[in-house]
């Protein structure tokens, strides 16, 4: 039976690219220093900050949300979570009590936003009105919410669970479509513009899809296995993370290689031009114009639905004690 190369206790993992078998304690402390070692290396999280994680009742969102909250005791950060209910039937109802009894296992604060409640539609009703497929709907919608609640519960951070996988395979296709700008936004982080959006931290950048959901199962974290009944196989992607993983069994380690190479150079690739301004709607971030969520759900539902949103989590933020007054009460 392999060993622990640590500790010499029964192994359960071995990481290729660092030849090492690793023990249960020992993987998991190997996933969490090296989210802590982003965290500090890029400086994605200080002491004091006030970060909102957002979750989603996958394998990615529960071990970010873990790791965060263990880390936030190291650290002396605070970790608040936010799970979107997108009104998708039952995938929707399991993904949510998955997320609760997520954040009542780490003793993480939870706010549960239910589409259907707060605008009377969900992602298939928003879909089906603004004739977009479901992902590209919600996606938007996800954008928008998750940053409208980072505004008004005054946090520093917004941490989102985008694994190794995912950056190398979106640097790939973006770059054989020559999407420069696109690359542009694949960094492990994007800074704050005051008052209209809040910044967005990946601190899962170097941990594999893999050792993510290896993570989720050794630590005993509840999370959904079954896939979202939208869920789009774009084939290109496909092909490319089979290739990004074919390439990986022959080079160990490359994916590290392609996502570190990419944080070091990402501030080399054109930003998207236009000019970054209000949405006259609901006052925040906009490329021009009204922003994407008020107008789908202007035409929807018959009015912006921005300010609305805005408003609900100004509420929940007075509830909670959070807001501006959060350091205060917090640190
Ligand atoms: Fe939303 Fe598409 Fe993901 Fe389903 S698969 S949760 S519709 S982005
Ligand atoms: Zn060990
Ligand atoms: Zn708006």
């Amino acid at each position: 039976m392999a060993r622990c190369s640590v500790c010499g206790a029964p192994a359960v993992a071995y990481i290729r690219y660092q030849r090492r078998y690793l023990c249960r304690d020992h993987y998991l402390e190997f996933v969490e220093s090296k989210v802590e070692r982003a965290i500090m290396r890029h400086r994605l999280v200080g002491k004091g900050d006030r970060v909102l994680a957002a979750v989603s009742g996958g394998k990615d969102s529960s071990t970010l949300l873990a790791v965060l909250s263990r880390l936030s005791r190291r650290i002396g950060f605070h970790v608040v979570a936010l799970y979107i209910h997108l009104g998708i039937y039952e995938y929707s109802e399991k993904s949510r009590e998955a997320s609760i009894r997520l954040a009542s296992q780490l003793d993480v604060p939870l706010i549960v936003f239910d589409l259907n409640e707060v605008l009377g539609a969900g992602i298939p009703e928003l879909a089906k009105a603004s004739k977009r497929p479901p992902c590209s709907v919600c996606g938007m919608v996800k954008r928008y919410v998750i940053n409208a609640a980072a505004v008004e519960l005054g946090v520093d951070a917004v941490a989102l669970g985008h694994n190794a996988d995912d950056i190398a395979v979106y640097n790939l296709k973006s770059f054989l479509n020559q999407d420069l700008e696109a690359i542009s936004k694949l960094g492990v982080k994007t800074e704050s513009i005051p008052g209209v959006a809040v910044g967005r931290v990946r601190p899962l950048y170097y941990v594999y899809e893999k050792e993510s959901f290896l993570y989720s199962l050794l630590a005993g974290l509840p999370f959904l296995h079954e896939e979202c009944p939208f869920v789009e196989r774009r084939q290109m992607e496909v092909e490319l993370k089979e290739t990004v993983n074919q390439l990986e069994d022959k080079r160990p380690g490359l994916k590290l290689q392609m996502v570190s190479k990419l944080a070091k150079r990402v501030e080399d690739y054109p930003k998207p031009k236009g000019s970054i301004g209000r949405c006259p709607s609901c006052g925040l971030l906009s490329s021009g114009g009204e922003c994407s969520f008020c107008r789908v759900t202007r035409r929807a539902l018959g009015r912006p639905m921005g300010p609305v949103v805005r408003e609900w989590f100004r509420r929940r933020a007075q509830e909670l004690g959070l807001g501006a007054s959060w350091r205060s009460s917090l640190s």
